[in-house]
């Protein structure tokens, strides 16, 4: 009888501690999950600028310090340097607002950059240019543009945001992020002489 009463409360004991463990393993928000079919829609695109993308599941911490699911549209020459771009930011837990592909903001990068929101691709123009940005063939990412926003002339793009970089999240040219970028070869906005672009982070061919 004893034997018994202790072999259960053994098991009582083992399965509870299994159900422990699986809610100890954290189930990420989910920000963003398309097919890239889904993440092009909303826009007409030549084909030669959508031939080429693929996109791709990236986790991170976001200002929340719970970990995010989102996605990055990206030339698939680029994809491996993203991937193991964002396996860094989620290991280090540099903060990442959210990741989510441009037409959800009905690709408006002025949107999508208030919101704070890290994207890749947008078939766009440089602002205030006809020059198709290098965004256009999924060859630039922006990175938290609301803390990383560009500086034209003295003004701020988007309007309202402030440059502080020792605000978390910010990046600056001896931050170890803009080093993974350098590193792989992309050039950073920051370093740009006429107008600074501390977001964007672009690998021409
Ligand atoms: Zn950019």
């Amino acid at each position: 009888m004893n034997f018994i009463i202790i072999l259960s409360v053994l098991l009582f004991f083992s399965i509870s501690g299994q159900v422990n463990k699986q809610h100890k393993k954290e189930r990420p928000v989910i920000d963003s999950h398309l097919t890239l079919s889904e993440a092009l829609m909303g826009k007409e695109i030549p084909k030669p600028n959508t031939k080429n993308l693929k996109i791709i599941d990236v986790e991170y911490y976001s200002f929340d310090n719970k970990l995010h699911t989102g996605q990055v549209v990206i030339h698939k020459d680029l994809a491996k340097d993203i991937i193991e771009i964002f396996a860094l930011i989620k290991e280090k837990k540099f903060p990442i607002k959210k990741v989510i592909p441009i037409n959800y903001y009905h690709w408006s990068d002025e949107s999508s950059m208030k919101d704070n929101n890290t994207s890749a691709f947008n078939y766009r123009v440089i602002s205030g240019t006809r020059t198709f940005s290098a965004h256009a063939l999924g060859r630039a990412i922006d990175i938290n543009p609301f803390l990383n926003p560009q500086v034209k002339n003295g003004k701020v793009f988007p309007k309202g945001a402030i440059y502080n970089q020792y605000t978390r999240g910010t990046l600056t040219r001896n931050s170890w992020l803009t080093h993974e970028f350098y590193k792989r070869g992309w050039r950073w906005g920051g370093d740009w002489k006429f107008t600074q672009d501390y977001q964007h982070f672009e690998k021409s061919k």
